[in-house]
């Protein structure tokens, strides 16, 4: 299944007096690494240490890792999934689309608290025009698809040059593409300016009459844990579930929004995790500081 906002862009603006904004803080989580022993100084083995833990993340094997990703915002829905995982404390990743937050003066607000509350949260490159929801036209015009992203970028300010396909489940990740043929020269050249493409797993699917969400939370996660169990995922051990803010703008899909994530939690060897943390992905772009 795809993300469809040619629906958006009558259905946001119908919504939007009914939305309450909730911008709430962050926190962080940590990481660890083995420090070898060797002869040199104690200062300079601290320094040459810290590079290897930096350069060398330790593997754990024994957690399943999934990465809560929210597309199209910032619409109806997205200050839900905003309360809602920080409530639950739980990290997620929202790829955002640039026209939305351009025209949308409540959206842009949304964007910034979700910018700021990394690394709760890691704001991510969705396309400026969601490619007008002209899938085919789109990727075959690279040039000017990476200008959709490029212009994006100036407008969403991500907090790491990471993005996902509209319309397209593709992975650009080391500067290896696992995509069909038909956006790989848009992956080409997103990788050529250090952007890291992110694909899914697993979709949490919504009807198109009304973008209410189609798997009940429970059934979800049970195809979450037998995905893992089952190593069908593109790294085993590490699931990137697909859904999109705009499902959880009632109370009911909501509340499902937070028994999927409660659920989940009832398993001792998930972790939630941001997708900058995901095997592979650079993150040695931080744009956020360098270029606003
Ligand atoms: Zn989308």
């Amino acid at each position: 299944m795809k993300c469809f906002s040619s629906f958006l862009g009558k259905r946001t603006t119908t919504f939007f007096p009914f939305i309450v904004w909730l911008l709430v803080s962050c926190n962080s989580a940590p990481s660890h690494a083995e420090n070898p022993p060797n002869s040199q100084p104690a200062e300079l083995q601290k320094v040459e240490q810290t590079v290897q833990q930096e350069a060398s993340p330790v593997i754990d094997t024994t957690h399943w890792y999934v990465y809560l990703t929210f597309d199209d915002g910032p619409q109806p829905g997205t200050a839900n999934c905003i309360q809602i995982c920080k409530e639950e404390q739980v990290k997620a990743s929202f790829f955002m689309v640039g026209l939305h937050t351009d025209r949308w003066r409540a959206g842009k607000l949304l964007v910034d608290s979700i910018r700021q509350a990394y690394p709760l949260f890691v704001l991510a490159n969705h396309s400026y025009s969601h490619a007008n929801n002209h899938y085919r036209y789109f990727y075959e015009h690279p040039d000017a698809a990476l200008a959709d992203f490029q212009q994006a970028e100036q407008v969403v300010r991500p907090n790491f040059r990471i993005a996902r396909l509209p319309g397209n489940n593709a992975w650009g990740i080391e500067h290896k593409e696992k995509s069909h043929h038909l956006v790989a020269a848009v992956l080409h050249k997103m990788d050529s300016i250090g952007y890291d493409v992110i694909g899914w797993d697993q979709e949490w699917n919504f009807r198109h009459t009304n973008a209410r969400p189609v798997q009940s939370p429970d059934s979800l996660v049970a195809r979450t844990m037998q995905l893992l169990r089952e190593g069908k995922t593109r790294i085993p051990r590490h699931l990137v579930l697909l859904s999109h803010d705009r499902m959880f703008y009632h109370p009911a899909d909501s509340a499902s929004l937070q028994r999927y994530i409660f659920l989940l939690k009832q398993q001792p060897e998930v972790v939630f995790q941001t997708i900058d943390q995901y095997p592979g992905v650079s993150k040695s772009t931080p744009i956020t500081a360098h270029t606003f």
